[in-house]
């Protein structure tokens, strides 16, 4: 573990619960981790054990329905909608697996457009742009639409443009989940560096063995719960 050791995330019996009667689904039911500063985490676990409401959970994107989600010592489930926002704005960075871009403006705008709602000068906006797209390698590729980009490609913009805002976490839903599993461990390498590098803490999605063996630590999820360690 190369985390500082001070929690940056403690949940205690997280539960999310969607719809209610014949349609009600406990997504999660009783999760209980937490994860240091610094440290980079996986999540593995089949289809539907509630890996990506774990994540928007992490995120501010979503509220846990009982337990509690603590960032920073700060209650996530006691925080505005305004503060959650600015929470994610400022401090956490997702990466999808479908990449998300916009496929009608260049890798450069889509990165731009994650600092859209920052009050910033227009120089300093280009260059911390351009900055990011470097960081990711792809300085020589910031004039290209998402579609003249290869898989691989497009998730290092995504990557960019979840860098561009600062963030001290990344939380990322299966990114290679659509790329071949070379192009696959170049992204997690990269994430890697970027955790060394930047001090970030990651949490990283995967169904992959291989990707998951690249964390600092796997949790194991099933129907709702973070299994004890094997
Ligand atoms: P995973 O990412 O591990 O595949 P999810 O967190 O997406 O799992 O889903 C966990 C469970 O919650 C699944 O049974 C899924 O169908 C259900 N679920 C997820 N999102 C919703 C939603 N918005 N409404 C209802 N059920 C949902
Ligand atoms: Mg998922």
């Amino acid at each position: 573990m190369t985390g500082t050791g001070a929690a940056l995330y403690e949940l205690d019996g997280i539960t999310r619960v969607y719809g209610g009667g014949e349609g009600r689904v406990e997504a999660l039911r009783g999760v209980d981790m937490t994860v240091a500063q610094g440290e980079m985490v996986a999540v593995a676990g089949p289809s539907g054990s509630g890996k990506s409401t774990l994540l928007q959970i992490l995120g501010g994107l979503d509220r846990a329905t009982a337990g509690e989600a603590r960032f920073e010592g700060r209650d996530l489930g006691a925080m505005r909608d305004g503060e959650l926002t600015r929470l994610r704005r400022e401090t956490i960075g997702f990466v999808f697996q479908h990449f998300n871009l916009i496929p009608t403006v260049d890798a450069a705008a889509n990165v731009e457009l994650a600092l859209a709602p920052r009050p910033m000068d227009p120089d300093r906006r280009r260059s911390v742009v351009a900055e990011m797209l470097d960081v990711v390698g792809l300085g020589h590729r910031t004039g290209h639409l998402p579609g003249a980009l290869s898989g691989g490609e497009q998730q290092r913009v995504a990557i960019a443009r979840a860098l561009a805002g600062a963030p001290r976490v990344l939380l990322a839903d299966e990114p290679t989940g659509n790329l071949d599993s070379a192009t696959g461990r170049e992204i997690v390498d990269l994430l890697a560096r970027l955790r060394a590098e930047r001090g970030l803490t990651v949490v990283l999605i995967t169904h992959d063995e291989g990707v998951a063996a690249s964390a600092d630590r796997v949790l194991r999820m099933g129907d709702g719960t973070v299994l004890p360690p094997a």
